[in-house]
């Protein structure tokens, strides 16, 4: 939107000077994520008197600053953020905290260091193989997809051609010599990143595109596609056991990691994906028929999830909620099975540890979901989490994979498996 269209939404803030005062250029394009919070902001600024929003600002100024306020301060953010919400009844060890918000403000400088620590240039190496062969793999499951129409299949292509792969770390590391840091002004140096942050994605305005720029720091363990910029990026974080080992064989990696590339290139064409064009524009390049016969998979893995017991006197999953994550995930393994038998070259897999080359590929896969959660937290994210429980996320999604079946010698009326009427299919 431009200014004159916000101001439309929400006529009663001064947008110009809120603008101004953070010093945003005139003229910028404005992105409104959620238009309708825009509407419902704007009918609060008449309904709430001022003096309540005052207090509700002081209040979020406090809330916000708690974690690096003093004790009482403190101890009062983790009783409502950790206990009440998420059933946490011990505070971190006092180190942990340190290292997550030193990660979270100056993660480049952390980063840095982590990588020479933990990421090797052969671990580097042995990813892009990886994330090349998955791009093979998908590229020959977009050729025969029969749910994508010719023409959509040409995108699809240019799409994952362009595709730009992000591993372990950027190439110039962020230099934060202007954040001035003291050992005895916490707050300040906590504020003091907080501007510099600021300040350094407000100076991209108008810039070209920076593809030295992260969404994650190094030391991250997770890993995203980004539609915009068209790329996947995984820190050096996700890049250890037992996602990735440079030890380990293929079946491992493949399994763990390789699913996780997978899914991460599945973003790139869902729902989601198919509304943003290889070069990141907002393009639907999908026809009506193919979001049509998109929908009818996606329904599959709604109808799963709405009804896969969770138990424990907890809810199920809300199926289209957590569609978009649950499809990636089915994907994601799916693919990465065939890259990994495209790896093997007509060889067959070695025994290791009495569990063939299948066998150990889906052990690696259930192991990077294997992930606890207190109750309360498990309540929380099935309520919020477009991702299912990590639990579900091999159960859920196996129980729809007949090769997994196969490597196990799973039967039909086994707990594991779908019938095959129900079984979903993305690839
Ligand atoms: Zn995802």
């Amino acid at each position: 939107m431009d200014l004159a269209s916000l101001e439309k939404l929400s006529p009663t803030f001064d947008w110009k000077s809120f603008l101004a005062n953070h010093r945003v250029p005139a003229a910028t394009t404005i992105i409104v994520s959620e238009p309708k919070a825009i509407e419902q902001f704007e009918q609060q600024l008449a309904k709430a008197d001022l003096a309540q929003w005052k207090a509700w600002l002081r209040w979020n100024i406090v809330r916000n600053a708690a974690t690096e306020l003093s004790k009482p301060f403190f101890d009062e953010d983790f009783t409502f953020q950790q206990t009440v919400l998420n059933g946490v009844k011990e505070q971190r060890p006092r180190w942990q905290t340190c290292a997550t918000a030193t990660d979270n403000l100056l993660g480049d400088a952390l980063g840095e260091v982590f990588v020479k620590k933990h990421f090797p240039p052969e671990a580097k190496r042995r990813m892009n193989e990886l994330v090349e062969n998955l791009r093979i793999t998908l590229r020959e499951e977009l050729a025969k997809a029969d749910w994508l129409e010719d023409s959509t299949k040409q995108n699809a292509l240019k799409k994952l051609n362009a595709f730009y792969p992000k591993i372990g770390y950027p190439e110039r590391f962020r230099d934060y010599a202007e954040v001035p840091i003291s050992s005895n002004t916490y707050f300040q140096n906590v504020r003091a990143a907080a501007i510099s942050e600021r300040q350094y994605e407000l100076a991209k305005i108008g810039k070209p595109l920076d593809r030295n720029d992260w969404g994650m720091t190094p030391p991250t363990v997770n890993a995203y596609y980004n539609p915009l910029q068209n790329e996947i990026a995984f820190p050096a974080g996700i890049l250890q056991p037992p996602f990735f080992d440079l030890n380990a064989d293929d079946a491992a990696n493949y399994g763990a990691i390789g699913a996780v590339i997978g899914h991460e290139m599945g973003h790139g064409f869902d729902d989601q994906g198919s509304k943003y064009a290889a070069d990141g524009s907002l393009t639907n390049w999908w026809t009506d028929a193919d979001r049509k016969r998109f929908d009818t998979r996606a329904q599959c893995i709604i109808d799963e999830f709405n009804t896969l017991e969770v138990g424990g006197g907890l809810p199920n999953h809300n199926g289209k909620l957590v569609t978009g994550e649950a499809l990636g995930d089915l994907g994601g393994v799916t693919l990465a099975f065939k890259a990994y038998q495209r790896s093997l070259n007509g060889k067959p897999a070695p025994v290791i540890d009495g569990f063939t080359g299948e066998q150990r590929f889906f052990l690696a896969f259930a192991r990077i979901w294997a992930r606890h959660f207190r109750p309360e937290a498990a309540r929380l994210r099935i309520q919020t989490d477009p991702h299912p429980l990590d639990r579900f996320r091999a159960i859920g999604t196996l129980q729809n994979v007949p090769e997994f079946h196969k490597a196990f010698q799973c039967k039909l009326g086994d707990p594991m498996v779908r019938p095959p009427e129900k079984q979903c299919k993305l690839w």
